[in-house]
């Protein structure tokens, strides 16, 4: 079988890596060079991933610590640690990148950088191959990992676009600590929700190597005087905090909804951030991205065929496995995004939103509460009850959500394929 795979994404690697092993014609385009690839900074993925995927740790990984997790106005941080087995591995970017592209080139797929693809070829609304340098390659199956604003999904009729609200346009940048500064011992990773009480949030967490690593993210759009007065407000909040910048600098994009209703079409797939991969809150992308990029190899190596039918069981197993625990985490987002900022504050503040409930959303380990501390949020609730309605509202609908992922049609049926996105539909656009 002939795969081409578009973008050096992580899935879109992951996918080249297990289909070229298993047999497959494998060509990744790329239209970056090999080391422009990614980004220049040090991202946090789930550690499980990797012994799952029987994927090296890259070399300079290390395990990250507590998170002081600030509401509106930066009063009082909750602090989140999780267990140490459960912690994120903190890596860098290039490093990551370049080890996956050895390992999918070793695996016998073929990388070809600064090669962008032009377009699909389509015929009768089935995807047969891409034009790339203006000659038509014709594959099997193409994979689309290239990134959020994915033009190849944008061209095909019913393929979901993210909305405004769903992305972070977000500025990441290292600064030098100022000279003969000092971040303070403890809290030294520091997260701001609702950051000056707009929609999105601020990092400043110093890194092991004596640098501030800086986030300034926002939904939708990120004006360059937004960023002036967050970056302001970071430095009178976190006094090391100077305006050098020492690596990175740059605005990029991150997904941040639940994934795309449709991944497949006739010969067609989409991996990673060009289907919204990512939970939100957690920058989980990468994770589940890998992961999204072996499960589709296993359903199309199983079969011994990439039909539509095929790509379904791929689709299905996401869902069911994955993509369904994006809804509910999603209505939290979009809660947190949009609820009044004071009244958000006060939930930080008043012990209503605990660690251990910030722990639950932020690692994927869940709630668990106990009678007494049931009781207790239940005292502190009363006085806010039609705040509290509305969040509990929200999380129904992530709830409701969830359970319509999981109850994704086994089989390739178009009658019943269209009757469940179109409960979605209905689902996603009623929601509070
Ligand atoms: C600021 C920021 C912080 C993040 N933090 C985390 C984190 O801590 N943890 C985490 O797991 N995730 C994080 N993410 C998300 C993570 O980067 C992505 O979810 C993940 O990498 C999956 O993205 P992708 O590989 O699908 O797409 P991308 O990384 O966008 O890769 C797409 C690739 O396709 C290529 N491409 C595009 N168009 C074409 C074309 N026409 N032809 C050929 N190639 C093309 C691009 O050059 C690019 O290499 C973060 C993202 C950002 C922006």
């Amino acid at each position: 079988m002939r795969m081409i795979i578009i973008g050096c994404g992580t899935g879109g690697l992951q996918a080249a890596y297990a289909l070229a092993k298993g047999g497959c014609d494998v060509t990744v385009y790329e239209k970056k060079a090999r080391e422009a690839l990614a980004y220049d900074w040090r991202d946090n993925v789930e550690p499980g991933v990797f012994a799952q995927l029987e994927i090296p740790f890259p070399e300079t990984t290390y395990l990250c610590e507590c998170v002081s997790m600030y509401g509106p106005n930066a009063e009082k941080p909750l602090f989140i640690a999780a267990d140490r087995a459960a912690l994120d591995r903190n890596l860098d970017r290039r490093e990551l990148a370049e080890l996956l592209v050895t390992r999918a080139a070793s695996a016998g797929a073929a990388i070809r950088f600064e090669t962008p693809v032009d377009a699909l070829i389509t015929e009768d609304g089935k995807v047969r191959g891409v034009i790339v340098g203006g000659k038509a390659e014709k594959a099997d199956l193409v994979i689309d990992a290239s990134g959020i604003f994915s033009p190849f999904r944008a061209s095909l009729p019913g393929l979901a676009e993210p909305a405004n609200d769903e992305y972070f346009v977000a500025w990441r940048a290292y600064y030098k600590m100022k000279d003969g500064a000092e971040a303070p011992e403890e809290n030294r990773r520091r997260v701001y929700l609702r950051h000056m009480g707009q929609n999105g949030l601020s990092w400043c967490v110093a890194e092991p190597d004596g640098t501030l690593d800086v986030l300034v993210g926002r939904t939708g759009e990120l004006p360059d005087a937004v960023l002036a007065d967050a970056l302001a407000r970071l430095r009178a909040d976190n006094p090391y905090l100077s305006d050098a910048v020492v690596r990175a600098g740059q605005k990029a994009v991150i997904p941040i909804r639940q994934p795309a209703a449709i991944l497949v079409r006739e010969g067609y797939a989409l991996v990673g951030d060009s289907a919204f991969m990512t939970i939100p809150l957690r920058g989980s992308g990468i994770a589940q991205s890998l992961r999204a990029g072996q499960m589709l190899a296993d359903a199309v190596l199983a079969a011994g065929n990439a039909y539509l039918h095929t790509l379904w069981k791929y689709q299905v197993r996401f869902y069911r496995e994955i993509g369904a625990k994006q809804f509910v985490t999603d209505a939290i987002k979009r809660f947190v995004l949009t609820a009044d900022a004071d009244k958000l504050r006060d939930a930080f503040t008043c012990g209503l939103i605990t660690d251990g409930d910030l722990r639950g959303i932020m690692t994927g380990e869940g709630f668990s509460l106990s009678a007494r501390s049931a009781l207790e949020k239940l005292r502190i609730a009363l006085p806010r009850t039609p705040f509290l309605a509305k969040m509990g509202k929200a999380a129904l609908a992530g709830v409701r959500l969830s359970r319509l992922a999981k109850a994704i049609p086994d089989r390739y049926d178009p009658a019943k394929v269209r009757a469940w996105t179109d409960e979605m539909t209905r689902l996603t656009t009623d929601r509070p």
